[in-house]
């Protein structure tokens, strides 16, 4: 196995990968799949295959869900009292934040985002475990307002064993959207990560184990969609499946389980978000800040990526002269200099796909204003341009199509009623911005958009304690806030008959 540092033409030597994680881990411990089979991690930052990771498929899905359903049935951690359960998560919030520089790093070489953004990702991580560490024992239950002859209470039950499987731009904070609440409120899990980014995840199940977590509550299983993923979505004891991905497989995780065990399902998806911004924008430059920040910020990787900007006819050249300047500021760098903004694509297959689009865009008329090339080949990785189309079409491809790259597609509008029509003419709805100083436009807006978040005069603003997830093919159901706690739990219903003395 690999992990020696070599220097790729044009960058630096990447740092000793010797030490990461790169088996299942399984009721505890580390293990090969069953099969024996592995597949390249390779590290978009040089192109360079790091070493072999484990690739699970059904035998390993099988051993994994047995493992976590025996542990849940034992009671080892769902019938822990919450307070207990807490201590153990704000211990694993702690370790997060101990091994934060290691665990970053394990992210920026797996799939190329900066360096300070992957650390910024890690305190997003070990902030969302302390929310809900810090919530599983101050929520209640409920006394059934029946009369004077019954005493009736509902109460909310962990499902049991949970399937995640998650996507790889954000490789611990998406498991995490799911895995807090998840285990806070008792579940076992088998999650299996994304192909592209296996191995922070492994590393957070040591963590977790370290942090008090008992043996086989949480397993991880690197493998491929179409085999450890299938699996787990069709497995007949898996209680419930949450999924981060593409429109397309979260439509495959319902047939899957609508073939199998009518297993709870909840999406979170893709999205083709508008940020509209109107000629009454009460600070242009935050627009435009905000607009880049919002396509560009992990090389426009982004479910809720501000892709389709939304302009007014009287100010769109402005704005798209301030954009196309902007866009200077986000060339892509070295992932691993504290200094870079943007970084590379996860991989080669993602950079094509997203060149695949630019022409697409060209072809289709829109104008190409800034960028549209490969960046850095020196390196051997997978850079893109910051891209701006401008004098787009809203039935354009690149209107309608998630590129899930650093590529945003200008479409000018008229009126507020054409704002408004546009913003909402996609088959997706994950997120949304509105840009005015007119309070009642705002409102209006924001009640019309079909979107499961609006923001006014900010892009792709959030919080742990506000819900996120999609209207539409966006998905279904909602990570973050109190309400993921409903995610993982079930509602019970005890009716007791008082009998008369
Ligand atoms: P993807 O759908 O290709 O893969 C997601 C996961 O599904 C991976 O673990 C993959 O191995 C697995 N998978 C792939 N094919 C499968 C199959 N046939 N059966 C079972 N599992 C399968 O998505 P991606 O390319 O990894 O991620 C990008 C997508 O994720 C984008 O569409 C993006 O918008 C979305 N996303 C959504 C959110 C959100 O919260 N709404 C957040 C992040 C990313």
């Amino acid at each position: 196995m690999g992990g020696m540092a070599t220097t790729a033409p044009g960058t630096r030597a990447l740092p000793d990968t010797s030490h990461f994680r790169r088996q299942a881990f399984i009721d505890g411990a580390f293990a090969d799949a069953a099969s024996g089979a592995t597949f390249a991690c390779v590290s978009p930052v040089s192109g360079e295959t790091l070493f072999d990771v484990a690739a699970c498929d059904g035998a390993d899905v099988d051993r994994a869900v047995a493992v976590a359903r025996r542990t849940f049935e034992a009671g080892t951690w769902s019938r822990l009292a919450p307070r207990e359960r807490r201590t153990v998560l704000l211990r694993l919030a702690e370790l997060i934040e101990r091994d934060r520089d290691r665990l970053a790093l394990m992210i920026t070489l797996d799939m190329g985002k900066p360096i300070s953004g992957a650390q910024g990702e890690v305190d997003g991580a070990a902030a969302y475990f302390r929310y809900f560490a810090e919530a599983v024992d101050k929520v209640y239950g409920e006394v059934g307002p029946t009369g004077p002859s019954a005493f009736t209470f509902v109460t909310r039950e962990a499902i049991g064993v949970v399937g995640l499987v998650v996507p790889w731009n954000y490789p611990i904070l998406m498991p995490t959207w799911k895995l807090a609440p998840a285990l806070a409120t008792g579940n076992s899990i088998v999650l299996k990560p994304a192909e592209q980014s296996p191995i922070v995840p492994l590393a957070l199940a040591e963590l977790a184990a370290e942090a008090g977590v008992p043996d086989g509550v949480f397993n991880v299983l690197p493998g491929f969609g179409e085999t450890a993923g299938q699996a787990l979505g069709r497995h007949m004891d898996v209680d419930k499946l949450a999924f981060t991905g593409s429109s397309e497989v979260g439509k495959l995780f319902l047939v899957y389980a609508g073939e199998s065990n009518m297993k709870s399902v909840q999406l979170e998806c893709g999205g083709k978000s508008p940020n509209v911004v109107f000629d009454d924008v009460p600070d242009v430059d935050l627009a435009v800040a905000q607009a880049a920040e919002g396509i560009f910020g992990n090389s426009g990787q982004v479910c809720s990526a501000g892709s389709r900007l939304l302009l007014q006819e009287s100010i769109a050249d402005e704005v798209l002269e301030k954009l196309a300047a902007e866009a200077g500021k986000w060339q892509p760098g070295d992932p691993l200099d504290p200094a870079t903004r943007m970084g590379s694509m996860v991989d080669e297959t993602q950079m094509d796909r997203v060149l695949g689009y630019i022409g697409t865009g060209a072809s289709e008329g829109a104008e190409l204003r800034a960028g549209g090339a490969r960046a850095r080949e020196e390196s051997g990785g997978f850079y893109v341009e910051p891209t701006i189309f401008a004098g787009a079409r809203n039935d354009m491809r690149i209107a309608q199509e998630e590129i899930f790259g650093p590529v945003v597609t200008a479409i000018p509008f008229r009126s507020e009623a054409d704002g408004v029509r546009i913003a909402n003419d996609t088959v997706y709805g994950l997120s949304s911005a509105v840009w005015t100083r007119d309070i009642n436009k705002a409102h209006r807006f924001a009640r019309s958009i079909r979107a499961g978040t609006v923001c006014v005069n900010c892009y792709d603003w959030g919080d742990n304690s506000l819900p996120f997830g999609g209207y539409k093919q966006s998905g279904i159901g909602r990570d973050k806030s109190l309400h993921a706690l409903e995610n993982y739990t079930q509602l019970k219903t005890t009716y007791i008959n008082v009998l008369e003395g």
